[in-house]
């Protein structure tokens, strides 16, 4: 059945990922960055490949643009019921070298962004008696040095998606969240800049420490998000999957 999805951060990597997925299972997406330029290079792949999509600039930490956001993909696309909240930043450092900026802006992003995105879409899914969520969190949710700030988001995202799939699952949605390991993208291309590292001694260096003996790919991630959204998951809620190469968590 095709359905509207919002996929945030989707101007690139895991979300520019998942978008396509979704867009490929059959689904309309929404496909929503800071950026709307950067946004509508997603958006013009998926139409390329035959997908319905549109691109929507807007800071997911800001409650006006999250509800103009969720109001136009629901204008040109229908009313959305699945929501893949991706959008996210780093902010790393060591906790006594962190500054009170790097904290707040990061929980702003990940966590009070999940949550503002969440609120304005339960509506239309509750309508529907239909939705699906999926959060994005991440290994480091299990503690990771010089990430507090992005660590207690990550684990807080899990707080929150457990307790939306309690308190929806009577309206028919289901809310879960995915947790990568080491992935290859321009977040961790940051990483290694910021370490001095070069990008493909960093890649091989995290290689060596994955049981399947090589780092994620955007679309590994994409296709557990994939599973999370489909009509067959409806009995899947409240579950942090780890997709890291290996047991985690
Ligand atoms: P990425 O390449 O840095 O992409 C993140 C996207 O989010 C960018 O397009 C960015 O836009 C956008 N964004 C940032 N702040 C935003 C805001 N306030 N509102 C709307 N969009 C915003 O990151 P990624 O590696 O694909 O990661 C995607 C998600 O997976 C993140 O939540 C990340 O924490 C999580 N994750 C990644 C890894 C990994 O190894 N890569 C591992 C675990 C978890 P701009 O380009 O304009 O900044």
């Amino acid at each position: 059945m095709t359905r509207t999805a919002i996929v945030t951060g989707a101007a690139r990597g895991i979300g520019a990922a998942t978008a396509r997925r979704l867009a490929a299972d059959g689904h309309a997406v929404a496909v929503v960055d800071l950026d709307e330029s950067q946004a509508g290079a997603t958006a013009a792949a998926i139409e390329a490949g035959g997908g319905r999509a549109v691109a929507i600039g807007a800071d997911v930490s800001d409650a006006d643009a999250v509800a103009a956001a969720v109001a136009r993909a629901a204008d040109e696309l229908g009313a959305p019921t699945i929501l893949v909240n991706n959008a996210g930043i780093l902010r790393d450092n060591l906790l006594f070298k962190m500054a009170e900026a790097d904290w707040d802006q990061v929980i702003a992003v990940h966590l009070r962004g999940a949550f503002l995105m969440s609120r304005a879409v339960q509506a239309h899914q509750v309508d529907a008696g239909w939705g699906r969520i999926v959060n994005l969190s991440s290994t480091s949710a299990l503690g990771n040095r010089g990430q507090a700030n992005y660590a207690a988001a990550k684990a807080g995202l899990q707080g929150l998606t457990k307790t939306l799939a309690i308190e929806l699952g009577r309206y028919g949605v289901t809310a879960n969240a995915v947790a990568p390991g080491f992935i290859e993208t321009d977040m961790t291309r940051a990483t290694a800049e910021r370490m001095g590292v070069p990008f493909e001694a960093f890649l091989a260096g995290a290689a060596k420490e994955i049981p399947v003996g090589r780092v994620g790919q955007p679309d590994d991630i994409a296709a557990a998000v994939s599973f999370f959204c489909s009509e067959g998951a409806g009995f899947v809620s409240g579950q942090v999957l780890y997709v890291a190469g290996g047991p985690r968590g």
